[in-house]
């Protein structure tokens, strides 16, 4: 329930003043619906209005003049505006009024009247007198003081002007209550920061730049309220989901027996991610963890053994994977450890169809296989298990929240663990995770000698193209990966296309091409093709096709790669240096590039660690969203700034979990004024947070 101190913002946006029919959808598309949208716009610019005259205002000047009215001229037809001629000492301007009511002008401002007007000034667009098109402001002179030297700009839409917005924010400020103090006092006075109504009031008031930045006090105070709310909520969450009993799994001999029998021993975050798991599911509560790891790190193995460990306890595991090769991948890595040790493993995918389906299905019934690995096929209804325990999600983002809570919903209890391979910098990892428990593979299996990468420029590609012949020819294998042309698929695909075609004019038939149009049973047909060396090259569209395992493959050349997020890239260049043998990768770009794209190929060409990559492409963002961070769950903040800010996300954190550790039920004067500040910000624990259980 919204406290009632909280209603006159929560009000419609049409509660204020001048906001009807046409003005309520603009302002819903650049705020929201309610007052309190509108309250939490930010101001883009500021514009210093000058006192001029008119013979020397400048251009597109925003300036304020003293004025003496001289004559209205009325429209002839009804398209044209209504203008009224003023002069000052120095020269005649007119201000230009479209649409609205002439003869109020008239009335309002009738010959002779002194005024003073301010507004952007146009010198002589039309070889006629200078004007002001709508001025801001037009009053009689002894009004003048209410013309504001400093005023906020604010993200206009057609249709809707900054001044209107201007007005409407001033409305919906004074409807802003004065709340209680959610704060810690301490940390306030430490900071210096100013309370939440007085932090609103600087915040559409600025005077200088400096007041506009995310650095100011003001601006910093309504972030940290927000990190506040937020990691509060997702503190709540946490907490509430740690009630909820799972089933007990413990170590198992079984896990032990398959760890031994691998070819390879544990990296040091393999085992210390396996312990941080072993701990969650021995605890009888449902664990929700999220293992981050670079590609390549060796996420499967970690899984496999939990996955073990389950079988072990009578208790199944699904083994989720966002595409058909993955899945089929995966089953490759799991089914016969398991089987080595006596456990079934069943791979379930939307091929299966028919009496192979049934049997499978019968067999997750009866609880004859202990562990499923499969795709979307595993949410349909007639999927059902003997005993689920634990479901494993790979390349979690791929999948939706309510994918998810289906495969959940199977088994009453079930513990979560989630693997992505997108790095997330530490400092993020709060603001997107907050509610998860993380383990880091910060560590890769050893013996992987770093890919050599460079950069070349497209007119090269006959260079390029020439070195590819000599590597294939001593018997390499190489993926090529084409540009994201656009945003349509179509495009993407004829540019594979072509330069498929190209390739095998150079190369023959060893080259093979897979994209996401292809039917999934010539998709595996090409894959395994490549994997066993019947294919020397292959060309692929999109992530989806090459997230897989092929040690084989030492060459990656990327086109187009300017056109890619460094952590894309990253993930790309990730698919060749698997085996033990030297591995290069090519970016390819069409030159001339931007400084920023220059600065972010030569990160890739520094470092291969997907943590320091995600760091460093932090460091660099330069606009837009490069990182992908959106599609990874980063919230949609209003006044956080995540890189900004970043010094704030562990305060708010540490904050939020102190709270609940003395006040779990917020029922305290304090707590009270928490739970008005997540209304204000709609972060209750039940709202939709990360993406995870
Ligand atoms: P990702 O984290 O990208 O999912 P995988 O689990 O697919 O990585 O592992 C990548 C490759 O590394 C696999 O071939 C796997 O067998 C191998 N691997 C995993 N762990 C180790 C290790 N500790 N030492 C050597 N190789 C390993
Ligand atoms: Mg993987």
């Amino acid at each position: 329930m919204r406290p009632e101190i909280l209603y006159p913002l929560f009000a419609p946006a049409t509660s204020l003043k001048g906001v009807g029919a046409r003005v309520a959808p603009l302002l819903a598309r650049i705020a929201g619906p309610f007052v309190r949208d509108v309250l939490f716009l930010k101001p883009q610019r500021i514009v210093h209005r000058v006192t001029a005259e008119i013979s020397s205002a400048k251009d597109e000047e925003v300036a304020t003049f003293v004025v003496t009215v001289d004559a209205h001229q009325r429209p002839i037809k009804p398209t044209q505006p209504w203008k009224i001629r003023v002069f000052d000492g120095s020269g005649f301007m007119n201000l230009v009024f479209f649409r609205g009511s002439g003869p109020h002008l008239e009335r309002a401002h009738p010959k002779g009247a002194r005024r003073a007007v301010s507004g952007k000034f146009e010198r002589e667009r039309f070889a006629g007198a200078p004007q002001i098109v709508h001025p801001d402001w037009l009053v009689p002179l002894d009004q003048a003081a209410m013309i504001p030297e400093f005023e906020a700009v604010y993200p206009a839409t057609a249709g809707l002007s900054s001044r209107s917005l201007r007005r409407f924010i001033s409305e919906a400020l004074e409807r802003a209550p004065v709340l209680l103090e959610w704060q810690d006092p301490a940390w306030l006075r430490r900071q210096a920061w100013p309370s939440w109504r007085e932090a609103l009031v600087a915040l559409h008031a600025p005077s200088i730049d400096a007041d506009l930045s995310p650095a100011a006090p003001p601006r910093r105070r309504l972030a940290f309220d927000e990190l506040l709310a937020h990691q509060l909520a997702l503190a709540q969450r946490k907490r509430r989901r740690g009630d909820l009993s799972a089933p007990l799994i413990v170590p198992s001999e079984l896990a032990s027996r398959i760890r031994d029998a691998l070819p390879f021993g544990l990296t040091g975050a393999q085992q210390r991610s396996l312990e941080e798991i072993r701990a969650d599911l021995g605890r009888g509560q449902r664990m929700t963890r999220l293992i981050q790891g670079d590609v390549g790190a060796g996420k499967t193995v970690v899984a496999m053994l939990a996955m073990a460990d389950a079988a072990a306890s009578s208790i199944q595991s699904v083994l989720m994977a966002p595409t058909e090769i993955l899945a089929r991948q995966h089953f490759e890595t799991i089914s016969s450890p398991l089987a080595a040790q006596g456990f079934q493993t069943v791979l379930l995918t939307g091929r299966d169809k028919g009496a192979s389906r049934t049997l499978k299905l019968a067999k997750l019934r009866s609880g004859e296989a202990a562990v499923v690995v499969g795709t979307h096929a595993l949410f349909q209804e007639e999927v059902a298990f003997a005993q689920l325990g634990l479901v494993v999600i790979d390349e979690q983002h791929r999948f939706g929240v309510a994918e998810r809570s289906r495969l959940q919903a199977k088994g009453p209890q079930v513990h979560l663990l989630a693997m992505s391979a997108t790095p997330i910098p530490r400092t993020l990892e709060l603001t997107i995770f907050g509610d998860l428990d993380i383990s880091r593979l910060d560590e890769k299996p050893p013996g992987r000698p770093p890919v050599a990468t460079r950069a070349a420029p497209m007119p090269r590609l006959v260079d390029v193209i020439e070195r590819l012949r000599v590597a294939i020819d001593s018997g390499a294998q190489a993926f090529w990966i084409c540009p994201l042309v656009s945003e349509s698929e179509v495009a993407d695909l004829a540019a594979a296309e072509a330069r498929w075609i190209k390739l095998r004019e150079v190369f023959g038939p060893a080259v093979g091409l897979v994209h996401g149009r292809l039917p999934a049973a010539q998709k595996d047909a090409v894959m395994s093709d490549f994997a066993s060396g019947g294919l020397s090259i292959l060309v692929a569209t999109t992530v989806v096709e090459v997230g897989v395992d092929v040690p084989s493959a030492t060459i990656m050349v990327i086109e187009g790669a300017e056109r890619f997020g460094l952590a894309q890239l990253h993930q790309l260049r990730g698919r060749v240096g698997r085996g033990s043998g030297e591995s290069s990768c090519v970016l390819l770009y069409d030159p001339p590039l931007s400084e920023l794209a220059a600065r972010r190929l030569d990160v890739l060409r520094r470092t291969d660690d997907g943590f320091a990559i995600a760091e460093k492409d932090l460091e660099l963002r330069g606009g837009g969203d490069p990182l992908g961070l959106r599609q990874s769950g980063l919230p949609d903040y209003r006044f956080v700034d995540p890189i900004a800010h970043a010094d704030l996300i562990a305060p708010a954190a540490a904050d939020a979990r102190l709270i609940l550790a003395r006040d779990p039920d917020l029922v305290s004067a304090r707590g009270a004024a928490l739970r008005v500040l997540q209304e204000l910000f709609d972060w209750r624990p039940e709202s939709r947070l990360t993406e995870l259980g």
